[in-house]
């Protein structure tokens, strides 16, 4: 076999094996065995950019950035649905089908899948694009970003016709949502609302590789196209997932209205039980040759309804209103209610938002309130019930101070929530702050927990994350669970974090939005926290991915005197605040500006090692050739189309030892 059909077998190998996984959800080999298999076919390709496949199951794990999503007009537009409400609303529809086409009539009962609704193209069994649904007329192409959904095939099998749309939904289910969320909250973020929103802010990320560590579905349930293999709904809902896509099994043929009743009535209930959302059922006319007889009204097709499942809520009462002081100083009112049982649990809180959110509900101590869960974890308030609100009550005023410190409370423009800006004397910022600094991802100090460093706040041991550093055992022993032992491996612990790597160490700052990939980034920038205390916002923002609310927010923590006295007392603990003498030895600005493409083989180093070295010194090395590459180090068995390519382009080919020669 030679290389060529070595890594078509292995690409199709791996696409049977997501298939498998992620499509039939019965995977018939190991996640280990997996990685070994996309090992080799990733080696394989680097080795032999000639046979790049833009479908390759190895590019699952993203790195495209897209800035700017392209606006594209949909071949055939997505519509949107009627809904209805009641079994009347259902026979309404019915009456005004049978007015418009003669014969039987039989339906098809899907769930409608509360996400991003998606539209993708497919060309000779390749993925083409993928469109968002936008207007209905026309949407975005976050084809690089749906690329990374597993569950999307890039290549189909079997009997497909050459060229097609297929309409679905990309969801987040709530494993994967109630995980994210929980990665959130570690870093300072307000938790996801619902995984709706959360799946649709996910097509639009500007780096895919980020898409691909969510995890993401994607659920298929139209075809559109030109002289479609298929005469009814359900035959093409089969053929769709014999050509490899993810269609979900719930779907049913009814034959009449008491039977779609029945179906809805049965998920209002076990919807529950599925690892996703869904917020309705829709009941489409399962003939197609009827479908099109019905056409469509300006906005919705008249062979589809429908039907919204109602969203389960109780009446209770407010008992009274908290606010709780989140590590980044935000507030977050909450409603404390009268213990009430709703969809399965027992609910005694509710979340209130922020100010507008009582505002707009005009909500008051004492209040009898409707109750929902929805597409939300947290238990919402909907409404009043105004018929019973006491006489003498008064309208709720917002706090205008602190809960824990009594300093006044701001609010920015554009934010919904306020804020408690006493960032240094503030007990519960001050805490988090710590917890945060101690944290796995951050400094990682074994032997210290959440519990201990409040005890050590509370006590006054400590009143900033520096102060660590200063503490000794005797100090400790004396606290509440503590041994001689126990304190030993604290200190231990603390003394062993002066180890951990700068980029760690900036995020571990706590700096408001600077979560792990936004240190990561400064770091490589900066390398150092003094070079970037003096970044200014012009500059910050010219760094790649960094915005202007993440630059402020830079600017901001320097500006604070207290915290670069902070820094100053980390140095002299010996905490890293730049990166290693090593690893800065190794970096130059030489390459600045020169964007390379590799290809082919090496002799003295590998082809990992030599791009690491196009970007230690500067440069950027990209996957293929174009315009804006300045060079292409070339290798024993460069392909001859990259070659032809680069000829015609004029671009510069050059040898691994002539490259090595313009960073020496
Ligand atoms: P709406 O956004 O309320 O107008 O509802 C229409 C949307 O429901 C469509 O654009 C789809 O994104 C979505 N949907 C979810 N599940 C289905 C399904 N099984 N069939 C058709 N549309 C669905
Ligand atoms: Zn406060």
């Amino acid at each position: 076999m030679n290389i060529e059909q070595k890594i078509n077998q292995l690409r199709d190998e791996l696409r049977q094996h997501n298939y498998n996984y992620y499509v039939l959800d019965s995977p018939t080999i190991t996640d280990y065995e997996f990685d070994i298999l996309l090992k080799e076919l990733q080696e394989l390709e680097a080795n032999h950019p000639e046979f790049h496949d833009a479908n390759s199951p190895t590019l699952r794990v993203g790195g495209e950035i897209t800035k700017n999503f392209q606006t594209i007009v949909h071949e055939h537009r997505m519509y949107s649905l009627d809904n209805s409400y009641s079994k009347e609303d259902l026979l309404d529809w019915e009456t005004r089908i049978k007015k418009l086409v003669d014969g039987d009539i039989q339906y098809i009962c899907e769930l409608k899948y509360d996400g991003a609704s998606i539209s993708l193209t497919y060309e000779n069994g390749s993925l083409l694009r993928a469109v968002t649904r936008g207007d209905g007329f026309q949407g975005d192409d976050v084809t690089a970003n749906v690329k990374t959904i597993k569950s999307v095939p890039l290549k189909l099998k079997g009997d497909y016709p050459p060229k097609f749309d297929i309409r679905g939904e990309i969801v987040l289910p709530w494993e994967g949502f109630n995980k994210m969320n929980e990665e959130r909250v570690e870093i300072g973020e307000e938790p996801y609302r619902n995984p709706r929103n959360t799946a649709s802010g996910s097509l639009k990320l500007q780096d895919s590789a980020e898409v691909a560590k969510r995890p993401l579905l994607c659920l298929l349930y139209n075809l559109a196209g030109n002289k479609l293999p298929v005469e009814t709904q359900l035959s093409s809902l089969e053929k769709a997932r014999e050509w490899g896509f993810r269609v979900p099994t719930e779907a049913k043929l009814s034959n009449s209205i008491e039977e779609v009743l029945d179906y809805i009535n049965y998920w209002d209930v076990h919807r529950h039980d599925l690892p996703y959302e869904t917020d309705g059922v829709v009941i489409k006319v399962n003939n197609l040759h009827y479908q099109e007889e019905l056409g469509y009204t300006a906005k919705a097709p008249r062979w589809a309804m429908a039907y919204k499942f109602k969203a389960e809520q109780v009446s209770t009462k407010l008992n009274s209103i908290s606010y709780q002081v989140g590590r980044t100083g935000a507030i977050t009112p909450v409603a404390n209610l009268e213990p009430v049982e709703l969809a399965g649990t027992t609910v005694k809180r509710a979340s209130l938002h922020n100010a507008d959110q009582i505002e707009k509900l005009d909500i008051r101590v004492g209040d009898q309130v409707y109750v929902e869960k929805g597409g939300e974890i947290i238990p919402k308030i909907i409404a009043v019930d105004l018929n019973k609100r006491p006489a003498n009550s008064e309208p709720t005023k917002y706090i205008t101070q602190c809960p824990e410190c009594e300093t006044g409370l701001v609010r920015k423009e554009g934010e919904a929530q306020h804020y408690c800006p006493n960032y240094n004397g503030c007990q519960p910022q001050i805490i988090g702050r710590i917890q945060h600094f101690i944290s796995r991802k951050a400094m990682d100090i074994e032997g210290l927990g959440g519990e201990t460093v409040a005890l050590l706040v509370n006590e006054g041991l400590i009143h900033n994350y520096s102060d660590l550093y200063e503490l000794t055992k005797e100090q400790v022993i004396p606290l509440e669970r503590m041994a001689e032992k126990s304190a030993d491996n604290l200190i231990k612990g603390i003394n062993l974090s002066k180890q951990i790597p700068f980029e760690r160490v900036l995020y571990a700052l706590g700096i408001r939005y600077v979560g792990e990939t936004v240190a990561k980034k400064l770091v490589k920038h900066y390398k150092s926290i003094d070079v970037l205390a003096l970044a200014t916002e012009d500059d910050l923002v010219n760094v790649d991915e960094i915005g202007e609310k993440i630059a402020e927010s830079v600017l901001e923590f320097f500006s604070s005197e207290q915290n670069r006295i902070i820094i100053e007392r980390l140095r002299n603990f010996g905490v890293q605040l730049e990166i290693s003498a090593e690893k800065l030895a190794n970096q130059t600005e030489k390459l600045k500006g020169s964007t390379f493409v590799v290809s082919g083989v090496f002799e003295t180093i590998s082809r990992n090692e030599l791009k690491k070295l196009i970007e230690d010194n500067g440069g950027k090395v990209a996957s293929s050739i174009s315009s804006k590459t300045s060079y292409i180090v070339a290798g024993e068995n460069m392909g001859p189309s990259k070659r032809a390519k680069a000829t015609t382009l004029n671009i510069p080919i050059i040898s691994e030892q002539e490259f090595l020669k313009m960073i020496s």
